[in-house]
């Protein structure tokens, strides 16, 4: 099983700096693709409210054995639970789903930019659920530098991380620079360019790019592993998901080399400056705010 590096946030916790996704992944697949990826060697699962599968994980997590303190679970409030006590029902919904009393980090899984205050007003939530000892720690997903800033002036936590799409198509280096100057850790979502072929982006596929596939070749590796090494050596947390065993352990086989200083900057070079996911100004309650049910 592969020894897992730890990343440090900025409030001292530790996370693994690979950890594992469950987007898309279907409630009746989640139990067996969350085992899966515990007897693989994860230690990290990132779910959200919005996924519909938080009962799943807590189920998995909870038959693996593993001491809840050997897992670190992290999950988003939705936008629909926006708001000083919506949120903090929020949480009581995800931590009675995941059938845990505390949640290692909660994130807003969105900015509200047309409704900021709201959005303020969810992220207070997190800072009163800090304060009390109900998360290990807080941050925020999606939110831009302009968001960052706006949270930032009236904040009295500073979120610990940011959970934003980075793949070698889509870096955000504005975003990760304005991050890593107040300290928060950018966390990778799509970190194999999930989203440049499982959705129209309008981007090909970063898995059969030339560039990261010769890379990959060079050190007898997978270009996932190629990808995955580059947000590692980057100081980036990424959380790649898959429901196929064999991926699930090839994702997590990506401490045993090292990419040049060369093979960095040459996925570097790939970005396009083109997201594949939502605009984060474009969510609006209208167009996005499904409700979350009750645990
Ligand atoms: P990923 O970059 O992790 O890619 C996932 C896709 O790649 C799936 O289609 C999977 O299919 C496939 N795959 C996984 N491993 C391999 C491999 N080794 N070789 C070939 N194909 C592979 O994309 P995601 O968008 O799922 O992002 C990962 C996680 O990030 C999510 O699960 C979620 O936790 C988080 N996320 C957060 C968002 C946010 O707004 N905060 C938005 C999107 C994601 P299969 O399952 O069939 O193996």
């Amino acid at each position: 099983m592969p020894s897992i590096p730890r990343l440090t946030l900025n409030n001292g916790v530790e996370l693994p700096a690979v950890g594992f996704g469950v987007f898309q992944t279907p409630p009746d697949e989640t139990r067996a693709a969350v085992a899966a990826a515990l007897s693989a060697g994860y230690r990290h699962i990132d779910t959200a409210a919005a996924y519909g599968n938080e009962k799943q994980v807590g189920e998995a997590i909870a038959e693996s054995g593993i001491g809840r303190a050997e897992v670190f679970i992290e999950t988003k409030i939705w936008i629909s639970d926006f708001g000083y006590d919506q949120t903090l029902h929020g949480f009581e919904k995800s931590a009675a789903k995941l059938g845990v009393d505390q949640i290692d980090l909660l994130i807003l899984h969105q900015a509200l930019p047309s409704e900021f205050d709201r959005t303020r007003e969810a992220y207070r939530a997190l800072e009163t659920l800090l304060a009390d000892g109900r998360v290990r720690a807080i941050g925020v997903s999606n939110f831009m530098v302009d968001h960052l800033t706006a949270l930032l002036d009236k904040a009295t936590v500073v979120p610990a991380v940011n959970q934003i799409e980075v793949h070698p198509y889509f870096a955000q280096r504005d975003v990760q620079a304005f991050g890593a100057q107040h300290g928060i850790l950018a966390q990778a979502w799509s970190p194999i360019g999930g989203i440049t072929f499982y959705r129209d982006s309008g981007h090909a596929s970063a898995l059969e790019d030339a560039v990261i596939g010769g890379i990959a070749k060079a050190h007898g590796k997978t270009p996932a592993q190629a990808m995955l090494r580059w947000h590692v050596q980057q100081g980036r947390s990424a959380i790649p998901k898959s429901t196929k065993p064999a991926r699930i352990a090839e994702n997590l086989d990506v401490f045993d080399f090292d990419l040049t200083v060369d093979q960095l900057a040459a996925i570097d070079a790939l970005d396009t400056g083109r997201r594949g996911g939502p605009e984060p100004d474009a969510v609006t309650l209208a167009d996005f705010g499904m409700p979350i049910p009750e645990a």
